[in-house]
């Protein structure tokens, strides 16, 4: 860089000796104008390794920057840590619907909100490895059943079911993951002895804005149960919702704590709010775009391990828009025939798709075991990718 500025100087010098003297200053700038630090774009853009110590300031700076350099940003770092062609396919199924005592504003299986929803009781393992093969056939790794539920105390039977479901799920060769609610440690282990691969349990929003939607359990109590998760030796999905009413700064918040995990999550899930009726946010209005790819990008940057995950809401993106978030980091989507109780974009949707673009499913077990195992893509990770979309269908 400062040697063609040298030569562009030189030859401005040259072409104006006979003309007004040049301004010195002008071409070659001032000590001041060259910044001593990069800035945390920058540093995050050639690091190596995933950072722990992000400060929200800084998370704030590379949320902030203007929108396109953002996203080629992630990008690089993307291809630096993934095979930019490769996603997770993730079928989710409510295992166990309605009927919750927790008052989560946005969400449809609360008993406190009237929103028409049948509550069911847990569902017979049969039925849910029905689905689990269903789900393998059409192409998804991973599968993760929902039980909705404030926590797992007392509920040993229904823990025994889920532990026959998880153990059926990885017979079947696929990832599985839960969510469950609140588990202490010992139940955490229960299902790692049991073969699960992943536990859900999402932060949602910035532990500041978090009491304007949720006030029946606190956010420590879910970090609580995300360490219980990691202690265990689980990987973890926790991710966030857009669309609550909150600000950018809720983001940036968002971020930084899963950012600043000791270990970062495995998955982070990207939401956008699909408004229920009969819930506090059922007027919400829609999450802008650009905000939904403002966070996914700055995940990527931050979290270079971690899969990023096109949630809840991706039935309002257009086929454009989710491939502009698979080009700036989001590298996973929930598909099928439902995502618990909301729409979700099907499995043949989303083989043409990939088909299109040129993306192919990743196979399961790719990233099962945490940060440590998602590591930059090894040499040979490509061969060890499931044929690309077009040939499965
Ligand atoms: S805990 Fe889960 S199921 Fe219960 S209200 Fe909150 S989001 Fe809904």
């Amino acid at each position: 860089m400062f040697a063609k500025r040298a030569v562009l100087s030189l030859r401005s010098l040259a072409s104006s000796s006979l003309q007004a003297k040049p301004n010195i200053a002008a071409f070659y700038g001032t000590v001041s104008d060259v910044p001593l630090t990069p800035s945390p774009l920058e540093k995050a853009r050639t690091a190596t390794v995933p950072r722990h110590d992000w400060t929200k300031d800084e998370i704030r700076d590379i949320y902030n920057t203007p929108l396109m350099k953002l996203s080629y940003a992630a990008g690089i770092v993307h291809q630096k840590f993934h095979d930019p062609a490769s996603i997770q396919m993730c079928t989710l199924m409510s295992i166990k619907t309605g009927g919750c005592s927790e008052d989560c504003s946005y969400c449809a299986q609360s008993s406190r909100y009237n929103t028409g929803l049948k509550a069911t009781k847990l569902s017979p393992v049969d039925s849910v490895l029905a689905a689990a093969r269903i789900a393998k056939e059409n192409g998804s790794t991973r599968f993760c059943m929902g039980a909705a539920w404030r926590d797992m105390r007392g509920r040993k039977t229904n823990l025994r079911n889920i532990k026959e479901m998880v153990k059926g799920v990885k017979a079947l060769g696929m990832e599985s993951c839960v969510t469950l609610g609140m588990i202490d440690l010992a139940q955490a282990k229960e299902l790692k002895d049991a073969g699960l691969t992943a536990y859900n349990h999402n932060v949602d929003t910035s532990r500041e804005f978090y009491p304007s939607v949720i006030t029946t359990r606190t956010y420590d109590e879910r970090l609580q149960t995300i360490q219980n998760a990691n202690d265990a030796g689980l990987s973890v999905c926790s991710g966030g919702i857009l669309g609550l009413g909150e600000k950018a700064i809720d983001h940036v918040g968002l971020l930084h704590t899963v950012s600043t995990m000791p270990s970062h999550p495995e998955s982070f899930p990207v939401n956008t709010l699909v408004p229920i009726k009969g819930t506090p946010l059922g007027d919400n209005a829609p999450s802008p775009f650009d905000a939904t790819l403002r966070t996914i990008a700055t995940a990527r940057i931050i979290m270079p391990r971690t899969i990023i995950r096109l949630a809840a809401g991706r039935t309002t993106l257009s086929e454009e828009q989710q491939v502009l978030c698979f080009m700036s980091g989001a590298n996973a989507v929930f598909t099928g025939e439902k995502m618990l109780t909301t729409a979700c974009n099907g499995w043949d949707e989303d083989k043409a798709m990939f088909q299109k673009w040129g993306l192919r499913p990743m196979e399961s077990f790719r990233t099962g075991a945490g940060e440590g195992a998602s590591a930059p893509m090894q040499e040979g990770m490509q061969a060890k990718q499931q044929p690309l979309a077009e040939e499965l269908i």
